[in-house]
């Protein structure tokens, strides 16, 4: 495959674009190389711009799990931006989105919209320690919950791919406020809590990791940390901007049948554009301003085009949950395909994989946290990626992501991947 045009592409927009990306993941720095110039997607597959057709196992990082420019989707912004791309005063279609996403997630009343996942987890931390009166937050090592200052503290996805998972520019008066704790480790979350007692306000995590590869959560994690948030007066903050309508209608909350305090979400529920959000129980809620003490505010949240992307999007994944089944049936397919052709390799590697969320990481052990994701070999990841990259299937640029399966995937799609996966298999060390 030749990337001539993405090449000269990237080399203009670095004079006038820091790195020549608008966000660092996109830039191929952990693999080496330059990344790739899009053109146009339609349903499993990306168009460059120097005419190559690669199939994508990134899908926007999440958002399009029925595939890229889904009609439904489409006509529904294409309609809305007819009539005015942004007013600053309420819509109709804001509440038909809000209700219909109450509807499908367990254990909210209400919603407020935003424009990142970001926002949601930032606003969301807000609104538990305006509500809690307390200042202190309990995150993971290796979990990413967008780039605000207080969760740039051994943070997943770019930061760490990039070396960075501490940034400067975060204060040292922010940073003493996350305390950190181990991914699937209980009793070193009790120990974290009985240092800081009465001082915790919340606790975030995402239920399955999605930015150290795919950690789904170990058997009796996320009971234990529902457990410790009741008995000490702490918020339990769900950050669903993966998982939210991915592993199932109402996420990760339905899936593993546990009740969180604040849900965040993000990708899937914007249907392709830029929508956050972060939902909880009535009391809870009504804390945010207007109403409540707790100030948070937007000029483009719940932006038409936004909202009816992602109303389009919940309608879709409301009627036909069928779609879980079969996203999950595909992913699973991969996973086995992927678990024979590398094992014939005689490669080191661990699957991790929960519903549509799956990821390869080139060590032998089981891969349970953020220091075991780190374990792996990463010069095999590049020669993966690049292999896979030549054989026209994109996986995300760096070990520290998942991949997201879209239903749009045939099996003839995943066939071509499993056996490209054989191919570059061989020619790992
Ligand atoms: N939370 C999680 C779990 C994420 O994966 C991400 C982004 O990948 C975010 C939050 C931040 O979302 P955004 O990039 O929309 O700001």
């Amino acid at each position: 495959m030749k990337y001539k045009r993405s090449s000269s592409l990237f080399a203009e927009a670095q004079k006038v674009i820091p790195g020549g990306v608008n966000s660092p993941v996109r830039a191929f720095k952990a693999v080496g190389g330059d990344p790739i110039f899009v053109e146009k997607a339609k349903g499993a597959y990306l168009y460059d711009v120097d005419g190559n057709k690669l199939i994508d196992y990134i899908n926007s990082w999440g958002p399009m799990i029925l595939g890229h420019a889904y009609e439904p989707v489409v006509n529904a912004v294409v309609e809305k931006a007819q009539k005015g791309t942004s007013f600053g005063m309420p819509t109709e279609i804001e509440t038909e989105i809000a209700a219909l996403a109450v509807a499908m997630v367990p254990n909210i009343d209400k919603i407020r919209f935003v424009n990142s996942g970001t926002e949601a987890c930032m606003s969301a931390v807000r609104l538990a320690r305006g509500f809690t009166g307390k200042d202190k937050i309990i995150k993971f090592a290796g979990c990413y919950h967008g780039h605000s200052d207080s969760f740039l503290i051994q943070a997943g996805s770019g930061a760490v791919t990039f070396g960075t998972p501490n940034s400067p520019g975060v204060t040292e008066g922010t940073a003493k406020d996350t305390l950190l704790a181990t991914y699937n480790d209980l009793k070193n979350v009790e120990a974290v809590i009985a240092a800081n007692k009465n001082e915790i306000a919340c606790i975030i995590l995402e239920p399955v990791a999605g930015n150290m590869g795919c950690i789904p959560p170990a058997k009796g994690f996320l009971e234990g940390l529902r457990k410790l948030c009741d008995e000490n007066n702490i918020l339990l903050i769900f950050d669903e901007v993966m998982t939210g309508f991915r592993l199932a209608a109402g996420g990760a909350q339905e899936l593993f049948g546990i009740k969180a305090d604040i849900i965040c979400f993000g990708k899937v529920i914007g249907g392709g554009l830029p929508v956050g959000a972060f939902a909880a129980r009535a009391e809870i809620m009504d804390y945010l301003a207007p109403i409540g003490p707790v100030y948070q505010a937007g000029t483009l949240s719940g932006n038409p085009l936004a909202m009816a992307a992602g109303l389009a999007m919940l309608k879709e994944l409301n009627k036909n949950k069928e779609v879980f089944n079969s996203i999950n049936k595909k992913t699973e397919y991969l996973h086995k395909g992927l678990n024979e052709v590398l094992t014939s390799a005689n490669v080191k590697f661990t699957i991790n994989r929960i519903g549509s969320m799956i990821s390869v990481h080139f060590s032998e052990k089981p891969v349970t946290d953020f220091a075991s994701a780190a374990e792996a070999n990463n010069e095999n990841f590049k020669i993966f990626f690049h292999g896979l990259l030549n054989e026209g299937i994109y996986i995300a640029p760096s070990a520290f992501e998942t991949w997201f399966i879209c239903d749009a995937l045939s099996y003839e799609d995943l066939d071509a991947t499993i056996a490209a996966c054989g191919k570059v298999a061989k020619t790992l060390k």
